[in-house]
């Protein structure tokens, strides 16, 4: 193949993968709100509101092919996001919080409050069946992880220095959570 040639070959693979891109992204989703790597865009359904029994079940392989790296480490290892780096610390729009890995609901930006720990904080689930609270002994510290009740993701852990009416402290990973603004 000539120098030419291939130059040819190379700019036509260049317009080809650009021509892909742009229909890609013209045929996403226009009701999505979400655009984060992370989150797969979907609509809210009645069944996001209150876990009815239903769980998800995938593979970890499939969790893994599913979310981004930060997210399976955190959602399906139980890894912890470092302080301040997560995007819903300082979140302060009024909307609600869902599960980033199977999208049930899980919090509203109501029970959300400043703890100044470097992680999004709220005094209250949605609804106590949408979250399950699992004992947590690693790291030398006896504490209790709250888990998504229908997908089992890892989401956080919660403390009991919170603010009222419930003293209670859900200190949430951010890459746990997907935010839709209310509207
Ligand atoms: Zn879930």
């Amino acid at each position: 193949m000539s120098e030419r040639n291939l130059y040819q070959v190379l700019l036509s693979l260049i317009l080809l993968t650009v021509s892909i891109s742009i229909s890609c992204t013209g045929s996403r989703d226009s009701t999505a709100t979400n655009t984060a790597p992370n989150e797969i865009p979907r609509v809210s359904s009645p069944a996001d509101e209150v876990f009815d029994g239903q769980k998800v079940v995938k593979s970890e392989d499939e969790w893994r092919a599913y979310l981004s790296p930060e997210a399976f480490y955190v959602l399906r290892q139980e890894g912890t996001e470092r302080p301040y780096s997560g995007k819903y610390e300082k979140n302060k729009e009024p909307g609600d919080y869902y599960c980033a890995a199977c999208h049930l609901k899980l919090f509203s930006s109501k029970a959300k409050f400043e703890s100044g720990t470097g992680w999004p904080s709220f005094f209250e689930p949605v609804n106590e069946k949408n979250i399950v609270e699992v004992k947590d002994d690693s790291l030398g510290m006896e504490r209790i992880e709250i888990e998504c009740a229908r997908c089992g993701s890892h989401l956080g852990h919660v403390f009991e220095d919170g603010p009222k009416p419930t003293g209670l402290r859900y200190c949430m990973n951010s890459v746990s959570l997907t935010f839709e603004p209310s509207h």
